[in-house]
């Protein structure tokens, strides 16, 4: 080694240590205790679910005056309207689904994409609609940016599925009709599961769980009291 290139060595040093600093997540120790305070204390302990809330960036979604609230425990507006859920909502929704890695999921209501980057952490494929041209357009531009090779986004109403890429082994809304579509019983597998936020209006809208079991037959429950977006009606738009 010259004398001259131990400088050039300590220089690169330096700005490798730079550079690995820069590249560090600041918002890493917001979803660890976002986990911790918000999700486990609520009783959620599947592994993966909480890895994969601990490994999305939350922040990332939401708009940019409102970063800092990314990691709180409440909703936050994402614009025309809508909204990217709790923190405990999407993982307890995650949560209901029980989403394997070999599963094809569909998604209706598409909206930051939030909801899609979480389960492309768990799943085969995740399939999601949105309404809004300029959510499914920067939600799509955004999943894009991040790596997210498995999500596929389409510009479409929800109430009619994805026919062309159905059955699907998960069905999961994120916005809620006044009653589980027909339609998207019609395209979900057997042995396959539905989670949606179902009800006429905000206040009286429960968390419901629909199965499909092998010999084809549906069984549903409902798990909590919630409140979402309306799933916008053919007959408004
Ligand atoms: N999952 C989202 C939050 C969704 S908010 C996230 O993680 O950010 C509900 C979304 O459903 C809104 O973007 C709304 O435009 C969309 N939506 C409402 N009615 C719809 C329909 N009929 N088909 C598809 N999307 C719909």
């Amino acid at each position: 080694m010259t004398p001259r290139g131990i400088p050039f060595i300590a220089a690169a040093r330096f700005t490798t240590s730079l550079l690995l600093f820069s590249c560090e997540d600041p918002f890493v120790a917001q979803r660890d205790r976002m986990v911790r305070e918000q999700i486990e204390s609520r009783g959620i302990r599947n592994a993966d679910v909480l890895r994969a809330m601990r490994s999305t960036p939350r922040h990332l979604f939401v708009p940019e005056n409102l970063r800092d609230y990314a990691y709180s425990d409440h909703p936050l507006p994402i614009g025309l309207g809508q909204t990217i859920s709790q923190p405990y909502v999407v993982a307890l929704m995650t949560d209901l689904l029980a989403a394997g890695k070999t599963d094809r999921v569909l998604e209706i209501g598409t909206g930051s994409g939030y909801q899609a980057a979480v389960l492309a952490g768990l799943v085969k494929h995740v399939y999601t609609i949105e309404i809004v041209a300029e959510l499914a357009n920067s939600a799509r531009a955004r999943l894009a940016a991040l790596g997210c090779r498995n999500v596929t986004v389409r510009l479409g109403d929800g109430y009619k599925g994805w026919p062309e890429e159905a059955p699907f082994d998960r069905i999961i809304l994120t916005a809620a009709p006044p009653d589980v579509p027909q339609e998207l019983i019609d395209q979900l597998a057997r042995g396959g599961r539905l989670v949606a936020p179902v009800g006429e209006s905000p206040v009286t809208q429960e968390l419901v769980v629909v199965e499909k079991t092998r010999a084809g037959d549906i069984r549903r429950r409902a798990v909590t009291p919630v409140m979402f977006v309306p799933m916008v009606p053919e007959r408004t738009r």
